[in-house]
């Protein structure tokens, strides 16, 4: 609920101005039970830095998040701690988010020694459970995670995330980094494990064919905003907001007879330190009226829950 994560910084190198840069800007959305909401936009538009204030990785600078009808945001250290088994994550560099000294055991117990601390023989158990749901040979329990490829590492930062049963999942890229013969399989795991164990997943990326894979709902951020939500069905044939329409064009369509005009963005995007007003869309939108300048278009349910945030939607 009006999710903020602002960052302060100085306006130059040599100046004491202080400017905050609103990398998450008042980002509101539900997550349903079980549901895979893929959340897109290009890099730099406030997506990982969303998924991370929701699990408080980064502490919100303001908003809400509402888990189970608790507010997850206003919880402290135990609380905080006991909650922290339901909401977990896995990153787009799967090496670089594990310990190179640890076996892949004692990174997967890791979170059950925080925890749960088990006696040791039923925390073997689990790991060797949750090393099979992952795919992982149980074999390899004491090896060292430099000698996993990619994908296998993949699924041992998975591994990790899923062994206290989590509710939430925040999927960060989590095959931008493999190679496309490997990022069909990893993705396939998550969509078995989420039947097997009725996780939700907000699942970033910046891939929409990936995207429109996995998910049940599509939410598209630009610059710190989220600028629509809706079904992906609803999304992929009829986006209504100009900046999803622009992401979609530029898909390949393997139809000659359907080929969409493809639109190309003017301009970079904008910095989140000064955004444009009105409008965070406005200096690059090709329907940009007067109003665009000067009037925030709230995200609005244009119908059936398809959410646009735009005075002239399509
Ligand atoms: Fe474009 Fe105006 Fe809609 Fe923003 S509000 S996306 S500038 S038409
Ligand atoms: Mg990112």
């Amino acid at each position: 609920k009006d999710l903020k994560k602002w960052f302060p910084a100085k306006k130059s190198p040599f100046s004491r101005e202080k400017v905050f840069i609103k990398a998450v800007d008042g980002v509101s959305f539900t997550l349903n039970e079980g549901e895979t909401l893929g959340v897109v936009g290009e890099s730099g538009c406030g997506k990982s830095t969303m998924g991370r204030s929701v699990l408080r990785l980064l502490e919100p600078t303001g908003g809400q998040v509402i888990f189970n009808g608790v507010d997850y945001t206003a919880l402290k250290d135990k609380e905080l701690r006991d909650s922290r088994k339901d909401l977990q994550i896995i990153f787009q560099d799967p090496y670089a988010s594990l310990d190179p000294r640890m076996t892949i055991g004692d990174i997967i117990a890791e979170p059950l020694d925080i925890q749960l601390k088990l006696p040791a023989k039923e925390r073997m158990q689990r790991v060797l459970e949750t090393m099979e749901r992952a795919g992982l040979n149980t074999r390899f329990v004491n090896r060292y995670p430099h000698e996993f490829s990619g994908g296998q590492r993949q699924r041992i930062g998975i591994a990790r995330a899923i062994v206290l049963n989590p509710k939430i999942m925040v999927c960060d890229e989590p095959v931008s980094a493999l190679d496309v013969s490997i990022q069909a399989q990893v993705i396939n795991l998550l969509m078995d494990l989420q039947k097997e164990m009725g996780m939700a997943y907000i699942f970033i990326s910046h891939d929409l064919s990936v995207i429109k894979h996995i998910s049940d709902r599509v939410a598209v951020m630009y610059l710190g905003h989220l600028v629509e939500i809706a079904d992906k069905k609803d999304i992929y044939a009829h986006p209504m907001h100009p900046y999803t329409v622009a992401l979609l064009s530029a898909i390949p369509v393997p139809d000659r007879k359907h080929k969409k005009e493809k639109i190309v963005l003017e301009g970079d995007l904008p910095s989140p330190a000064n955004p444009p007003s009105g409008c965070v869309f406005h200096t690059r939108c090709y329907k940009a009226q007067d109003i665009c300048k000067t009037e925030v278009p709230e995200l609005k349910d244009c119908g059936n829950g398809h959410c646009c945030a735009c005075h002239f939607p399509e």
